[in-house]
């Protein structure tokens, strides 16, 4: 049977990515039948990735049958997996965020989390010496994952195994970091395509807080005012996309990638009081400025109080 491997719906580039390498890996190096999946579209960035060192784009699937075997890269959240996704073989799961519990297996498994800041660079350990037989493309999207998960080292996530691996495959390919990042940058903040609700739901994760449902989205970009002059029908959209998903807030954070500062969005006095609460910022209007705020895994998610 084909092993499907695969990341979160929503697909950015670590999720897109990630499945390329390691489908390579078990197919190329361990001799297993498996190929890479997708949850959805890519994001921009993501589509630019593939263009950029001739990558097939993988399959989207929307579910899983009962026994695929799968494995899981990128997320351990069952609600960014298909809905069948307790009812596949999983065997394995490789990733870097926080267990949020919900996943269950038929048997043992094998799973690597490690607080590095993507999934490319957990995989690059794990192959180890057969690096040496990793085709240009498959190390071009293992480049694009860490530049893009760590905001081309901006980000605090980023660790010095991230770095390094970065600035090794960077060298091997003759690619320039800076000016290759800038390219990915200007594909994720090209969102004219997007419909407000569609924004709102490109990078978005859900998270509970005692007493509120919270979707927690951000877009990250280097033309924060582009998407700051729709704030008006981005706040409307907030409510139809909170109904639709049954979820108490939507929260976007426009991250502005080269000044490394986050706008949050403050449609109602909910999210306002949130924003004092969390940032100790009084929100002067409809947006605050948050400083040095670049992630939602280590800075935004953290510190959310209502
Ligand atoms: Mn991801
Ligand atoms: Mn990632």
């Amino acid at each position: 049977m084909t092993t499907l491997v695969f990341g979160h719906t929503s697909p950015d580039t670590d999720s897109t990515g990630s499945p390329i390498i390691w489908a390579w890996y078990l197919s190329e190096v361990k001799g297993i039948d498996a190929r890479p999946a997708l949850l959805g579209q890519p994001n921009t960035e993501a589509a630019f990735m593939l263009e950029r060192w001739s990558l097939e784009k993988p399959q989207i699937i929307t579910d899983v049958d009962e026994g695929q075997r799968v494995v899981i890269v990128d997320t351990n959240n069952p609600a960014e997996l298909p809905a069948n996704i307790n009812k596949a073989n999983i065997h394995s799961i490789i990733d870097h965020h926080r267990l949020v519990g919900g996943l269950e297996t038929r048997g043992p498994l094998e799973i690597r989390i490690e607080p590095v800041a993507c999934t490319a660079t957990i995989m690059w350990k794990m192959i180890g010496k057969d690096m040496a037989r990793m085709p240009e493309g498959i190390k071009g999207a293992m480049l694009s994952c860490i530049l893009s998960d760590t905001l081309e080292f901006r980000s605090p996530t980023t660790t010095d195994e991230d770095r390094t691996l970065a600035h090794d495959l960077a060298r091997d390919l003759g690619i320039d970091i800076g000016d290759y990042a800038a390219q990915m940058f200007a594909a994720k903040s090209d969102v004219s395509a997007f419909s407000d609700a569609e924004l709102l739901r490109m990078d978005s994760k859900e998270f509970d807080l005692p007493g509120a449902k919270l979707r927690v989205s951000v877009l990250e970009t280097t033309a924060p005012q582009v998407v700051l002059d729709r704030k008006d029908s981005l706040m409307q959209a907030m409510q139809t996309v909170a109904a639709e998903d049954g979820v108490d807030q939507v929260l976007l954070f426009v991250v502005d990638i080269l000044n490394e500062e986050a706008t949050l969005l403050i449609p109602n006095d909910m999210v306002k009081t949130l924003a004092e609460k969390s940032f100790g910022m009084a929100p002067d209007g409809d947006t605050v400025v948050l400083p040095g705020v670049m992630s939602r895994k280590k800075q935004i998610i953290p510190s959310l109080k209502i």
